[in-house]
This record gives C-alpha cells, sequence and structure tokens, in this order.
C-alpha cells in the first residue's frame, strides 16, 4: 500500500500516522461496521474523477442501516470528504477510497446502539487488484468449500465488515491452494460471487450473470451489464451451476477493485482459449473508457476532483 499523507476521520483531516481507534472500539471485537470501495481514475483529458461516488456514498448509508448503525454523516458530507481528501493527498493519478462506518469506544456488550458511530475515510493508490498479468491473461479460480452467508443468517446486501470473514476464509483457501481468486456458491449450490467481486460467463454469444439474490449489488456489474447491452450483447441474468461455469466461453470478474478480471482457469478447467476472452477484451475496454471519460454517455457518473 503506498501511503497517503490524511486521512479523513469524523470531519478531520488527521497525519496517515495518526489515524488510530482504541483498542476497545466495539467493531474489532464483535465486527459490525460498513465500508465502501470506491475508485477514482486519471481521465483523457488529465484531470481526474471519481467514478459512481454518489451511488457508493448511498450504499455506505444502506449498508449501516441494514446493520442497524446510524451514520451521523450525510451523503453530501461525506462526498464532500472523499473529493477534498483526494486534493488534500493529491492523489490525481486516480486512487482507491475507502470509507468505514465502525462503532468506536465506550461500550463492550453486544447491543450496541449505545456506542459511538464514526466514520473515517481513506485513500491511496492501488493497482490492478489481482495483478497486471492477470487483467491480459486472466486469472485462476477456485470454487470454495465453503458458501456465502444464506440469506436466513447474513446481511449479504450490505457491505458489512462483518460480512467479510466469510470472504476471507473463501479467498484464504484458494490462494493456498495455488489459486487467485475464489467463487462462493450460496447456500442452495448456484454460484453467488466472488470474494469481493461479481462474476460473469460467456456462452455461444450470451453473457450470463448471476441476480443478486446471494451477492452485493454491485455497481460494476450494473455498469457492465448496462455497457454489455449498449454494444448489442444479450445479457441474462439467472442463476449459474458450477458444472455450467467449467464448460463456459468466457468467464470474468466484475468489481470496482477488480474493474473487468478475465479468469482463465477454474478447479483446473481450462475455460475457453485458456486467456482472456474475446467478449471480455470489449468489456475491459468498453469499462476503462468509462471510468476514464471517454465515454460521453457515462461522463454524468464522473465527479472530478480537479
Ligand atoms: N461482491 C463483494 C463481496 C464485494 O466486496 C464487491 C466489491 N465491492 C463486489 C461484489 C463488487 O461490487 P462493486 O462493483 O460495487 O465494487
Amino acid at each position: 500500500m503506498t501511503e497517503a499523507k490524511y486521512i479523513w476521520m469524523d470531519g478531520k483531516f488527521v497525519d496517515w500516522h495518526d489515524a488510530k481507534v482504541h483498542v476497545l472500539s466495539h467493531t474489532l471485537h464483535y465486527g459490525n461496521g460498513a465500508i465502501e470501495g470506491t475508485k477514482a481514475y486519471k481521465t483523457h483529458d488529465g484531470r481526474c474523477a471519481i467514478f459512481k461516488l454518489e451511488e457508493h456514498t448511498k450504499r455506505l448509508i444502506n449498508s449501516a442501516k441494514m446493520t442497524l448503525i446510524d451514520v451521523p454523516f450525510s451523503t453530501e458530507e461525506l462526498n464532500k470528504a472523499q473529493i477534498e481528501l483526494l486534493q488534500k493527498n493529491e492523489l490525481t493519478e486516480g486512487a482507491y477510497i475507502r470509507p468505514l462506518v465502525y462503532l468506536g469506544y465506550g461500550v463492550m456488550g453486544l447491543y450496541h446502539k449505545q456506542a459511538p458511530v464514526n466514520v473515517s475515510i481513506s485513500a491511496w493508490e492501488w493497482g490492478a487488484y489481482l495483478g497486471e498479468e492477470g487483467m491480459k491473461k486472466g486469472v485462476r479460480v477456485k470454487i470454495a468449500s465453503m458458501t456465502r452467508n444464506s440469506n436466513t443468517s447474513g446481511m449479504g446486501k450490505a457491505k458489512a465488515v462483518a460480512n467479510y470473514l466469510n470472504s476471507q476464509m473463501a479467498k484464504g483457501e484458494a490462494v493456498e491452494c495455488g489459486y487467485d481468486e475464489a467463487l462462493l456458491r450460496d447456500d442452495q449450490g448456484y454460484i453467488a460471487e466472488a470474494s469481493g467481486a461479481c462474476f460473469f460467463i460467456v456462452r455461444d454469444g450470451e453473457i450470463i450473470t448471476p441476480p443478486n439474490d446471494n451477492s452485493l449489488e454491485s455497481i460494476t456489474q450494473a455498469t457492465v451489464i448496462d455497457l454489455a447491452k449498449d454494444l448489442g450483447y444479450t445479457v441474462t441474468r439467472r442463476r449459474l451451476t458450477r458444472e455450467e461455469v467449467y464448460i463456459a466461453d468466457e468467464a470474468f470478474f466484475t468489481g470496482t477493485a477488480v474493474e473487468v478480471t478475465p479468469i482463465r482457469d477454474i478447479d483446473a478447467r481450462i475455460i475457453g482459449c485458456g486467456s482472456r476472452g474475446p467478449i471480455t477484451e470489449v468489456l475491459q475496454k468498453a469499462y476503462f473508457d468509462v471510468v476514464q471519460g471517454r465515454n460521453e454517455k457515462y461522463t454524468k457518473y464522473l465527479t472530478y476532483i480537479n
């Protein structure tokens, strides 16, 4: 991670190294908090813009609402803080932005409503999440032995801190087994999503991605679906089984951090040509055109910081 100068904490810009919390902070013990992952890009005209800032900030507030936390800042205040944070840190080449809503120090029982609600926003330069080579050649994926938390026992639509134990166990298993990323099934056995991304396949020219029945409502997935439709592809949202995934012509992940990352192998089954597929490449390019401000139709989603 490349350190930046400041981190925003509850309305103030704090030196990166002074951005500390008490060891008895409630979230550290019981895991109730909400995060976002938002990204800013250098645009084609040499400026810098945050992509879908409003959507990300709204999701943060909604995630907190689902996990019974009232965020003490409005969407407008948090949007402004994110813009100012990038400006003050001079992150004009682009950055990953990580807002965090967490419960602070003051209460030790599980009942959390009396615990203080704190908000921090950090930002730093972050390259390709699954590696530059993966963006060109595709990554290797393992279907996790653990399923995604079921809808009856979790808050799957929330980008809740607690959900990432499940993600982390799946990711850890995949990496320890020599793969790059994990794909989780839901409790019915259908493909849900990756540890931190959504999943698509291409089969006979049709682009298929699961509904968000048991996955985060992904902002990148929505963008890529829109782009694919703009480009004239048929996009279907339906459940996918493991064996159908193995025989896909192409497969890829979408997410703010992974952007559009091709998949070349799932559980030792080579996907398509064993490298980035042609439709994946088209969508990957289209996505970068959007976030870098080259697609007029989507410039309404860019918040310029300079
Ligand atoms: N699923 C999970 C579990 C994630 O953490 C992410 C990353 N935020 C995604 C999907 C993709 O969501 P988005 O496109 O909004 O970044």
